[in-house]
């Protein structure tokens, strides 16, 4: 406790980064390739001297700047989970008029749905 105190820590970067290198290292024991190997370390390094860090505003910034960088992968991965969860409750329908989708709840058996943006009706098992 007392050794990471005023020290950075872990973000979101090196949170990524530890994955990359489980990645790697799991890579590394499947093939006979050196390069993983030695990049999951150069990763580990870089990781380590982050979290180790005192310098809190460069640290930071780099962690801005890797959240923007991906903030479009992790918004497709967020809206897929999304989805996922909501399948448990919701259906998905899309409109066969106009192709929009349509959220639907489950186990209301059969539905007629009107579409909120042609109102074109049909009707589906809920
Ligand atoms: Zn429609």
């Amino acid at each position: 406790m007392e050794f990471m105190a005023g020290r950075y820590g872990a973000d979101q970067l090196s949170r990524f980064m530890l994955a990359v290198v489980i990645v790697c290292l799991v890579l590394n024991l499947f093939t006979r390739w050196r390069f993983p190997y030695v990049f999951s370390l150069v990763i580990l390094g870089v990781c380590y001297y982050r979290m180790f860090s005192r310098n809190y505003a460069k640290r930071s910034e780099e962690n801005r700047r890797y959240l923007e960088a991906t903030q479009n992968i992790r918004g497709w991965f967020a809206k897929r989970k999304l989805r996922i969860e909501q399948s448990k409750d919701f259906h998905i329908y899309k409109c066969p008029s106009c192709g929009q989708k349509i959220r639907i709840p489950r186990g209301k058996g059969k539905i007629c749905i009107t579409c909120p943006k042609c109102r074109h009706e049909f009707e589906k098992k809920s």
